[in-house]
């Protein structure tokens, strides 16, 4: 299948020097490299959250491996927990936080509005173990201001999980600074790696209050993975086979993270999905999002009259070979959505779409 140019909101095409990892041959899931690339990792990863002391942890799997790694490990059968919702994101961590036997509560807002703060901390008067709550709902291209959330439920002594799945490396996400006790991305968005991977970071204050005798499973009960980084450190850190193709690709993504530095890339974003907004709102495209919470690494449309989003996203693709995404949920067949995420956000990039649009509507 001829590649085009790829514009969904992950995953995102994958810098040269990433995909090389992909051509060499397999190696062993241990042994002196590996144990040096894990240690670099660690570090990447803690410069990625901005959180030099939390636990961090790179799972094998997709992004839900997050959520259902901090579950399993810090929250019980019983607790509860409140989820923000403004999108389809949100009510997936719901979803998914149902089935660990948890009562997961939802607040909710309307898709494209920001998180209803009044509802959250009526919600919180009742005792609650945990909020969580989406950071960038890549639903509606809404990023959730996160401080105030962490301050409700810090109040009233809740810990605060945060899908970062599209925001980080994309999106200023101080965790240290800003109190966020449990958070988890995913490797295939704004890092611009290969899909596979979930970083996976951890407050001190949870990890040290969490009895890890409680915790139900294995692979995904992050007390495994810090045992095997502590008792077997020196030759095989992670506690089961990863793809080395994978995770030193992943290694290598991160270390393009730090050479470009998270400023300038956070910069890098906010300029190149201010473009588009800007060029789509100039052919009347409309945001879903509120003005003042537009994520700088998804944008999600509404057409202007008379042009249907799916027939858009299906000559995008027919036509100039440029594949975006359609709505999701009740936004379905009335937006688009495109990724300015990693190696997307560039303006020659998003200059190409926007001629390809020009030309469709
Ligand atoms: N959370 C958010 C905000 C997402 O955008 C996505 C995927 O797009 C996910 C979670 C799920 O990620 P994955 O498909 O890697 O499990």
């Amino acid at each position: 299948m001829e590649p085009g140019l790829l514009l969904i909101p992950g995953p995102v095409p994958l810098h040269p020097r990433v995909l090389e990892e992909f051509a060499k041959p397999a190696l062993p899931h241990y042994g002196d490299a590996w144990v040096q690339a894990y240690g670099e990792t660690v570090s990447l990863m803690r410069y990625l959250w901005s959180a030099p002391n939390h636990r961090v942890f790179s799972l094998a799997g997709p992004g839900h491996t997050g959520i259902e790694s901090i579950a399993y490990t810090f929250l019980r059968p019983g607790d509860r927990i409140v989820v923000v919702s403004n999108g389809f994101f949100g009510d997936r961590l719901r979803e998914v936080l149902l089935t660990h036997r948890l009562k997961a509560e939802v607040v909710t807002s309307p898709w494209g509005a920001g998180p209803d703060l009044d509802g959250l901390r009526s919600a919180l008067k009742h005792p609650t173990k945990a909020v969580a709550v989406v950071h960038n709902e890549t639903s509606t291209g809404v990023t959730n201001p996160l401080e105030p959330i962490l301050e409700a439920a810090h109040a009233v002594g809740a810990f605060v999980v945060v899908d970062a799945v599209s925001s980080l490396g994309g999106i200023r996400l101080p965790a240290a600074a800003i109190g966020v006790d449990a958070a988890f991305g995913a490797s295939q968005k704004c890092l611009a790696a290969p899909a596979g991977i979930t970083p996976v970071a951890v407050a001190p204050s949870l990890w040290e209050s969490t009895d890890p005798k409680g915790v139900e499973g294995w692979y995904l009960n992050l007390f495994t993975w810090e045992r095997y980084a502590r008792e077997w450190g020196e030759w095989h850190p992670t506690p089961t086979t990863i793809s080395s193709n994978l995770f030193y690709a992943f290694h290598r993504a991160l270390l393009l993270v730090k050479e470009e530095g998270l400023e300038a890339r956070y910069t890098r974003h906010a300029k190149a999905s201010a473009r588009l907004r800007d060029g789509l709102a100039s052919l009347g495209f409309a945001a879903i999002a509120s003005p003042d919470l537009v994520s700088n690494t998804v944008t999600c449309m509404s057409p202007p009259q008379g042009i249907d989003a799916n027939t858009l996203v299906k000559r995008l693709r027919l036509e100039h070979n440029i594949t975006i995404s359609g709505g999701l949920g009740p936004l379905r067949g009335r937006t688009i959505r495109i990724g300015t995420m990693g190696t997307q956000a560039e303006p020659d990039v998003v200059d190409r779409l926007l001629d390809a649009v020009r030309a469709v509507v």
